[in-house]
């Protein structure tokens, strides 16, 4: 019998096996008073490439994800204890050059009156979605059991994009797993302080969507493109990356796509 395995991004053989999301996201029992958020932790096979270990990429998108302003309890502590750990053995400039470009220092002022100092710029965002990339492969490897094979989009909801498209995206997707939620409410992840998912079944055009959201609040939408799907989509998001003037509908809801901001002045 043939018990080799294959890495769950490539055809290579697999050499070991990957956590998904990494480890370092999960706070270890000494940070956590005893409390155990690493139970039942998903891994898939992965191969020597393909295992982000050796990439820095865990340790990155780590400290990427705690410092975010509306993390959880969980969120804030862990960056308080083993992000600030890993920071401490970086050099000066670490944050400024890999996590957040254009850094600076802002202050706002919280619920209870105080005020906090918050950290602004702009995020790495091709190295971000880069780690979220595996973390999408690697669960869909855990729930189909096979390595994903087609066009994987997606949309980081805690990232303040600058086009407008995008924004109007990340509203609509936002939407649409909120309706569907009622009809397909099955959360996974045994550790939710820390991270959840929720995977839906294909929509009319074979495309599966998928959320993941870390530390309580941060989320991020992908969509599954098998080869096989069908045709529409691929139209759509044509048009829209086209520059067409597009409307999506969900319910009565309507979401337009590459505004005219000229229609009212004609
Ligand atoms: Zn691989």
């Amino acid at each position: 019998m043939n018990t080799e395995q294959q890495c769950y991004m490539c055809n290579r053989e697999a050499t070991s096996r990957e956590h998904v999301p990494p480890l370092c996201l999960f706070p270890e029992m000494k940070d956590s008073k005893g409390i155990n958020f690493r139970k039942d932790l998903i891994t898939v096979p992965s191969c020597d490439l393909h295992n982000s270990k050796k990439s820095d990429d865990d340790e990155f998108l780590m400290l990427s994800l705690s410092g975010l302003l509306k993390n959880n309890p969980v969120g804030n502590f862990h960056q308080l204890t083993k992000a600030n750990r890993a920071i401490k053995r970086k050099n000066k400039d670490f944050i400024e050059k890999e996590i957040l470009r254009n850094h600076r220092y802002g202050k706002i002022q919280t619920t209870d009156g105080k005020f906090r100092i918050i950290s602004l710029g702009n995020p790495n965002i091709e190295r971000l979605s880069k780690c979220l990339k595996h973390i999408a492969y690697g669960l869909f490897y855990q729930e189909f059991k096979e390595r994903f094979n087609g066009e994987l989009r997606m949309i980081l909801e805690f990232i303040e994009y600058s086009d407008d498209n995008i924004q109007t995206m990340k509203n609509f997707l936002k939407r649409r797993f909120e309706l569907e939620k009622v009809l397909n409410s099955e959360l996974k992840g045994n550790n939710p302080e820390v991270f959840y998912y929720q995977f839906h079944k294909p929509d009319e055009f074979g495309l599966i969507g998928l959320k993941i959201v870390f530390y309580g609040t941060a989320e991020a939408y992908f969509s599954f493109m098998e080869k096989s799907s069908k045709e529409p989509f691929n139209l759509g998001m044509k048009l829209i990356e086209g520059g067409m003037n597009t409307f999506i509908k969900l319910g009565e809801e309507k979401f337009e796509l590459n505004k005219k901001n000229n229609v009212n002045k004609a």
